[in-house]
Order: C-alpha cells, then structure tokens, then sequence
C-alpha cells in the first residue's frame, strides 16, 4: 500500500471512529432509542467488517505462521525466539494485572455508600450464572492443554480454535525447515499462498472505515457515554487509568530498554495505529490480527521472521489489556460486596488472572466469561475464613458498560503484540531464507 493510500485509510477509520460515537451517542443513545444485541447496527458493523476479516483468520494464522516458522529455520534459533517470546508474553501480562490489582485496591472504586452498594448489588440478578459457575481453574488448565495438544486440526480450523492451528502450524514449519531441498517447494507455496493472503487483507482493510461506524454506532448507542458518571464511572475510572498507564507508559519503556533504546515506541505506536483503531472498532484482537500483521511488517517494520510468528500467538495468548482489567473488575466486584482482600488473596488475583487472560480467546467481551474462573479461585481461597464467598452472578453488575472498556482493552492487547513483535525482531531479523 502506498504513503497515499495509507494516510487516507487512517484518517477514514479515525472518521469512522469518531462519527460512530457521535452517532451512537446522539442519533440513538440520547434519544432513548432501544439498542439491542441484535440491532441493525451491530448486524451491518458484523457483514460488513467482522465476517470478512474473521474469514482470513485461520488460512492467514496458518500460512502466516508456517512462513515465520521456515524463514527463521533452524530449531535452536527457534527454540531462543520461541522462549524470547513467551518471557516476554509472560513478564508484560504480569506487569499489566499487578498494575490494575494495586491500583484497583488504592483507587477502591467499590467501597460506595452504602445504598449505592446495594443499589448495584441488586443489578447482579440478571446474569446466566449457571452457565459459566462451573469453569474452575482446573478446567481452565486443562482447557488449554487440551487446545495445545490438538487431535483434530480440521476440527480446530472449523471451530476456530487458534491455539491448535498454531502449535500443528509451527510444528509442520518446522519439518519443512529442517525438510532441506525435498521440501523446499511446499516453502515456497506457503510463503505466496501468504503472500496472496495478505493482498485479500489489505483489500478488505478498506471496509474497516465503514466496519467501524457501524460497530461504534452500535456500542456507544447501546451504553451511551453518561455511563461514566454512573456508580460505576469510578471502577471505568480505574480501569481505564490503568490501561492508560500501561498502553503509554510500561510498554514503551519496556520497548525502549529491549531495543538498546533505538527504537521511539512513540513513533511505533504512531505506525500501528490503523491496527489500534481497528481493534477499538472491533473489540477484537483476533479480527484485528490481519490488520496488524499487514501494518507491523509495513510501516511498523517488524521482520516477517518476527511478525508472522509473534502476532498470530500473541492474538491468541497475549493479553495484557485484558488481564489489567480482569483484575480490576475482581477486585471490584469484592469490595462492592463488602468482601475486603488480603495480601494472599490479591496474589491468587494476579495468578489466576493472568491465566485467565492467557485463556481468553480474542473475541469480544472473553475476558468478561473467563473471569469467572479469578473468582472461582479467590472464593476457594475465601473458605474457612469470615468473609463469605462472591456470587459468580456478580458480574451482572459489569456487563452493562464492558464493551466500552473492551475497546480499550483489545487495543492495548493489540499494541502489547505489536510491541512483542518489534522486540523480538531484534532476534529475529529478516534474512531471505532459502
Ligand atoms: N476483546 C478482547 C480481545 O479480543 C478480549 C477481552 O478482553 O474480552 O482482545
């Protein structure tokens, strides 16, 4: 795509962007309208945008990462941008859910008078409990061990399950690396088939400004902004700091120092930012994947060794958006109801929603359905002692303004991706691979 080309589409999804609010917010919102789940606006924002790119995600996961793999080739350089990567996945999720659990427990959104409390603790009732009360942190684990070690790859590709697509993909990347020259044309098939794929994305990236309107339309009008001032605007509050801290500050620094302070994270946000739009759009890390890739390995100037491993996994496993706000939201929901948290309670907190985050998929509002399995382990944790355990119907109280906080929340998981893959491009430069 050209200089031109890009600057047009970037100020088109800015206008998708910020009409969508404005329309959302005045066209239906303030005007009462009822905005539903299943209104025209979300089911437009759906054909028009989420469908196409939800398209490409398997075919562009796999070949995207089968490439990666072949390029970087040999297994012990594998093995070191392998582990490089998940270090860095594991540290910056880490960082991420410490910041929101201090600085849910300074801020303390949910110690309200009390009728406010009550008031909102009356909301819960409306939430289908039952349905997700029994994913415990062992199914969590095992969850995940279960997509890591796929049976079925066909099935994983029907029923889009990243994770199994990706460990078949490296592993069949890998036996063509080491393949030599017998295998050197199924290399070369799967880099053009990628090479095809990417022109199919960047022509469908130009839906995004209409994709976008739609979405933001629809979101906005639904919870409409004067949901910062309600009881929960403080929680939103502190949600948002926290991404805010975290989007503009950690992960700069940490890309600064990993790069030997060459790089000026600003200017590689600046670069990614279609990608960050997109993912505000779509409140998805997944849809967003192939906009991401496309940006990273053009303006960004990612390696393709690096992007093409790095993003498909991160927009599956890495969620630092995600895991901030899960601790957050936990938290929340125990002092709302009266439950205060000890030291050891709040590190089950970190633990478990980092896993939970690593577990979410890359869809809208995931991090709101694997929260239940932070809450499972802190009532666990709960047991024996004063304090009663927290209803897994709690959550009721949040659902209401989640999408919001998850478009701010996928665009910072999208941005800690964008980040792995710059860093780890400093292992991994491109180096035409045979
Ligand atoms: N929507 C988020 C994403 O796709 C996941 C979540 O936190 O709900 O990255």
């Amino acid at each position: 795509m050209t200089h031109r080309s890009t600057n047009i589409l970037t100020i088109l999804i800015l206008i998708g962007l910020v009409a969508g609010a404005l329309v959302g917010e005045y066209g239906f919102h303030a005007s009462g309208a009822t905005v539903d789940g299943d209104h025209w606006l979300k089911a437009t924002g759906d054909l028009v945008l989420i469908r196409p790119l939800k398209l490409l995600i398997i075919p562009l996961i796999f070949f995207s990462v089968i490439s990666g793999i072949t390029r970087i080739g040999d297994p012990s350089k594998l093995g070191v941008v392998g582990g490089a990567t998940l270090i860095y996945y594991l540290a910056t999720m880490f960082m991420a859910v410490t910041l929101g659990t201090v600085l849910v427990t300074w801020i303390a959104p949910g110690v309200l008078a009390p009728e406010i409390q009550e008031s909102l603790r009356d909301t819960a009732g409306n939430f289908a409990a039952g349905e997700t009360a029994t994913r415990s942190l062992g199914s969590a684990w095992m969850n995940i061990l279960y997509q890591l070690i796929p049976v079925n790859i066909f099935e994983d590709m029907v029923k889009v399950r990243p994770l199994g697509v990706i460990v078949f993909a490296i592993a069949f990347g890998l036996a063509l690396a080491a393949g030599g020259d017998k295998t050197k044309p199924a290399r070369e098939i799967c880099n053009a088939c990628f090479e095809g794929l990417m022109i199919l994305v960047r022509w469908v990236i130009w839906l995004t400004p209409i994709g976008v309107f739609f979405l933001v339309a629809w979101t906005v009008g639904k919870i409409g902004f004067d949901s910062i001032s309600s009881p929960l605007g403080l929680y939103m509050t502190t949600v948002l700091i926290g991404l805010a801290i975290h989007g503009f500050l950690v992960l700069p620094l940490v890309l600064w120092i990993c790069t030997g302070m060459k790089h000026q994270p600003y200017q590689f946000m600046w670069r990614m930012k279609r990608a960050l739009m997109t993912a505000v759009g779509t409140d998805s890390s997944s849809a967003t994947l192939p906009v991401t890739i496309d940006e990273a390995e053009g303006e960004g100037k990612c390696s393709k060794r690096a992007a093409n491993f790095v993003l498909p996994l991160g927009a599956t496993i890495n969620m630092d958006g995600t895991a901030l706000y899960e601790a957050v939201a936990v938290v929340f929901l125990f002092q709302l109801f009266g439950i205060q948290l000890e030291f050891g309670q709040l590190l089950v907190v970190v633990i478990t929603a980092t896993l939970a985050a690593i577990g979410a998929a890359g869809i809208p509002s995931a991090g709101l359905v694997t929260m239940v399995i932070v809450i499972s382990a802190v009532n666990m944790n709960l047991t024996g002692s004063a304090n009663g355990p927290l209803p897994v119907a709690a959550i009721g109280i949040i659902i209401g303004v989640d999408r919001i906080l998850d478009m701010c929340r996928t665009a910072v998981n999208v941005w800690g991706d964008a980040v792995g893959a710059k860093i780890i491009t400093q292992i991994a430069p491109d180096v035409e691979a045979g």
